[in-house]
Parts: structure tokens; C-alpha cells; sequence
């Protein structure tokens, strides 16, 4: 791999930092200098340079949750205000489209890094996704899905044995293990992901129905529940909310990546700040499906560890967390942009267990960079962080572990 100089309008390097007239040093797939782009030139005379002077560069962005094996029903099905009905066309839609899983998968990676996205946290049905994944030029934790709230669950049991036994992470792909959500998955199944020396995520406290489901078994999953025939009645109603009873499950202390987490009253929101758990926010996903006053800020003041997701195209125009960053600029104007920028970034590199490698840019981290056109090139650094979520600059380059993976026109 030859050394290379991104050389950019300027440089976002996480946090407060941002330098004008910077660049990145890229060298063996790792970020060797990060500033002022003629210390660099002088510090790493002989390297190639990639010019990008109406870009700002910036960490590659990471989507904490979704499933790519979705992105073939993106408008499909309107959602008309009951989620078990939705589900259902989803599952129906699935099985009348047959499946391309190589070609859905591939068209998710490239849309994914033409957004910016440099890394995934990919749930699949089955653990279909993940050979489809390895191809790709993402980074990615692959997470198989594990559901079952029936007593008799086995089979998912064996099949966890065997994604775990299939492991295969190497620079770019790490595995884990998603049990679906505390309404379709049953405690002896998340006891067993628990045990997993693997990544974790759940969904968490999605919709008003789960809190119902689990309270005190009224709403409308038990019925959607026995018309598929995954329900035996073992499953007893907890009298607890969705957050408490999966804090409660203790899962040998493990973090766990949760998804959502749209509904918490103020005790959830406290015994979740002692916690090391992470949440992966989706916000566009949420409006879709008319959840709103998501209580991300107060998470966020309280120390727990917010990223964003896009969830999958059946609920979402797009898998850009550019597009996920700007959605939230307009919905919260107060919000600063470097706390929305971080959200997309660090914040989702811990989630994912990856900050040490990625999330910022700094001297030793991987090289995953992405250049976004600024509005206005006479802009200071110090407006950048603003520009980039107010303007309209769409993603020019994309570089996982110092490859370019996508160059956009001009
Ligand atoms: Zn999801």
C-alpha cells in the first residue's frame, strides 16, 4: 500500500478539534500524522496525495443497527399504526420476493459507504448476512439473530453453537450475536448469548406493545405470537418494563448494544446509567413508526453511551448516517453538532467495542476516513462541525483501513 496524504478544506478530528487546511497521512491502513496539511507534506515527503479541497475529513461514520438483508423492501409497506400487522407483511413480503441475499447484502455495503458509512453493526435472521458481508470492503460486526420464546427452544441453542463455533473475525469483521427482544426471546436463550465470548445487542423497549407484552401479557403480541406459532404460553408476564426486566436477567455482567430504547421512564433511565450498556438510536426509523420525545439528550447527560442506527430500509429512506446526522440537526436545532457528529462516530465505535481502532481520527487508529463537500469553501475550521450537518455536501471519498472503497462524482 503506498503512503498517502488526504489533503482536505479542512479536517474533523472528533471532539473540538478541527483544523483548517488540514489533511490525514495514511500509511499500512493506519492514520501516521493528522493536521496542517503542509506539516504533513514536510513530515511525509513522497507520499501520494489525494486532493480534496472543497472536503472536510472526517472519522468514518458508523450505523450501530440495522439489517441489511431488509434493503430490498425499503417503501414497501406502510406502516398504519399497528407494528404486528407490519412484521407480518415484512415476513410475508420476504418470502414472496424469494431471495438474492448475495445481491441485497452487496448493494447494502456499497449504499452504506457511498453515505459515508465506513462500519456496520449488521443483525441477520439465520446468520445469512454474514458470508455476503465478508466480501464487502465495510467494516462490520455481524451479528446472528437468535429468537424463540417457546420452552422447547433447541434448535436456536444449536445454531448459536454453531455461529460462534464459525467465527471468523479478521481486520475487518467481527461476529456477534443478537437474542431479537425480551417479547420473541425467551431468558435461556439470552443467558446463552451471554456466555458467548462475542458482541452483544438486543432490541429494547421498541414499542408501547412490548411494555404491555411483558407487563402483564395484554396487547397485541400474544395473538400475532400464537398465529405464528411461536408461543406455547411458557412464557409468563413479567409485571416489570421491558428495561428493568432485561437489567434484571444480570446475563453475567455483559454489555450489551441496545437497540432503540425508545421507551424509559426516569427509574429505567437511572438503572441504566450504572450500567455499562450502550444504545443505538434510531432516529428516522423512530418517526416512522410515529415514536417520539426519544430521551437520547438525558442518556447522554447521564454518561450512557448513544450512538445512531439507521435500522433497516423497510423503515428508513436510506443507510446514510450522514442522513441520520442531518434528520437530527433539523429535529433538535439546539443540539451542538459536535455531540451529533460524535453520536455518529466515537460513540458508535464503542458500541461496537471498536474505539480503540476507530471512531476519530488519530495517529495509530485505523485509516477509516470520509471526505463530505463543504458548503462554503471560505468557511473556518471552527464552523466546519456546523457545515457539515447544515449543509447539503454529499460524501466524496470513503476509505476503510486506508482502502478507498468509494470515490463520489467530481
Ligand atoms: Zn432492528
Amino acid at each position: 500500500m503506498v503512503m498517502l496524504i488526504l489533503r482536505g478544506h479542512s479536517v474533523w478530528l472528533g471532539g473540538a478539534a478541527a483544523v483548517g487546511r488540514g489533511g490525514v497521512a495514511v500509511d499500512g491502513g493506519r492514520i501516521l500524522g493528522v493536521g496542517e496539511y503542509s506539516d504533513l507534506l514536510g513530515e511525509f515527503s513522497g507520499a501520494a496525495v489525494v486532493d480534496l479541497p472543497d472536503c472536510v475529513l472526517l472519522p468514518g461514520l458508523v450505523n450501530g443497527h440495522t439489517h441489511l438483508e431488509l434493503s430490498d423492501l425499503g417503501g414497501r409497506v406502510p406502516f398504519e399504526g399497528d407494528f404486528t400487522e407490519w412484521v407480518g407483511r415484512i415476513v410475508e413480503l420476504r418470502t414472496e420476493l424469494g431471495d438474492d441475499i448475495a445481491g441485497t447484502i452487496g448493494a447494502a455495503c456499497e449504499a452504506s459507504l457511498a453515505g459515508g458509512v465506513t462500519t456496520v453493526g449488521d443483525i441477520s435472521h439465520e446468520n445469512r448476512a454474514r458470508a455476503e458481508l465478508a466480501k464487502s470492503g465495510i467494516r462490520k460486526v455481524a451479528f446472528a439473530e437468535l429468537i424463540g420464546l417457546r420452552e422447547d427452544v433447541v434448535g436456536p441453542l444449536d445454531y448459536l453453537a454453531q455461529c460462534v463455533w464459525e467465527r471468523s473475525d479478521d481486520g475487518l469483521m467481527r461476529v456477534g450475536v443478537s437474542p431479537h427482544a425480551p417479547y420473541s426471546t425467551n431468558r435461556k436463550l439470552y443467558e446463552a448469548a451471554a456466555e458467548c465470548d462475542v458482541l452483544l445487542t438486543t432490541h429494547l423497549a421498541e414499542t408501547v406493545a412490548e411494555a404491555d407484552f411483558l407487563r402483564d401479557g395484554s396487547g397485541i403480541w400474544p395473538a400475532y405470537l400464537k398465529r405464528i406459532g411461536r408461543w406455547d404460553g411458557s412464557f409468563e408476564p413479567v409485571g416489570v418494563s421491558p428495561i428493568r426486566y432485561f437489567l434484571g436477567m444480570e446475563l453475567s455482567g455483559r454489555d450489551f448494544l441496545l437497540a432503540h430504547v425508545n421507551y424509559a421512564d426516569d427509574e429505567d433511565l437511572a438503572l441504566l446509567a450504572g450500567r455499562g450498556h450502550s444504545v443505538a438510536y434510531c432516529p428516522r426509523s423512530a418517526d416512522f413508526f410515529g415514536h417520539r420525545n426519544h430521551r437520547f439528550r438525558e442518556m447522554l447527560a447521564m454518561g450512557i453511551n448513544v450512538c445512531l442506527g439507521t435500522d433497516s430500509l423497510a423503515s428508513n429512506d436510506s443507510l446514510s448516517i450522514l442522513d441520520e446526522m442531518r434528520f437530527l440537526r433539523r429535529r433538535y436545532p439546539q443540539l451542538e453538532a459536535e455531540t451529533i457528529l460524535a453520536m455518529g462516530t466515537i460513540n458508535g465505535a464503542r458500541a461496537l467495542g471498536w474505539a480503540d481502532e476507530i471512531g476519530s481520527l488519530a495517529v495509530g487508529k485505523a485509516a477509516d476516513i470520509v471526505a463530505v463537500a463543504v458548503s462554503d469553501r471560505g468557511i473556518g475550521a471552527e464552523d466546519v462541525p456546523a457545515d457539515i450537518l447544515d449543509g447539503d455536501g454529499q460524501v466524496k471519498l470513503t476509505m476503510v483501513g486506508g482502502t478507498v472503497v468509494y470515490r463520489g462524482d467530481g
